[in-house]
């Protein structure tokens, strides 16, 4: 039996933040922190952000990216940072 969960409005909330913040990673850990969403949520969004059409949408996402929070915190921090890192490409702001 499987249950596809539409991702929906969380998934909207977690790009819009990242749409605020152009050209800057996040590692999925500090992403759903940041957005006060479930990790498994946003991981989930991630995966689908490393598809072509997301690409095309203005958004990106690798495995073992960068993380602007991490990162900044220095390599202490790097074994637990998330597995994916996302960024927006700022094609996407609209008005
Ligand atoms: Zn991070």
């Amino acid at each position: 039996m499987t249950r596809e969960e539409p991702l929906g409005l969380e998934a909207a909330v977690a790009m819009q933040f990242l749409d605020r913040q152009p050209g800057e990673w996040y590692c999925t850990d500090c992403w759903a922190e940041a957005v006060d969403i479930d990790p498994r949520t946003v991981y989930r969004v991630a995966v689908l952000m490393a598809t072509e059409e997301a690409v095309a949408a203005g958004y990106q996402a690798k495995v073992g990216g960068p993380c602007k929070i991490c990162d900044a915190m220095g390599s202490k921090t790097a074994e637990m940072k998330g597995f994916r890192s996302v960024q927006s490409l700022g094609r996407s702001v609209k008005g």
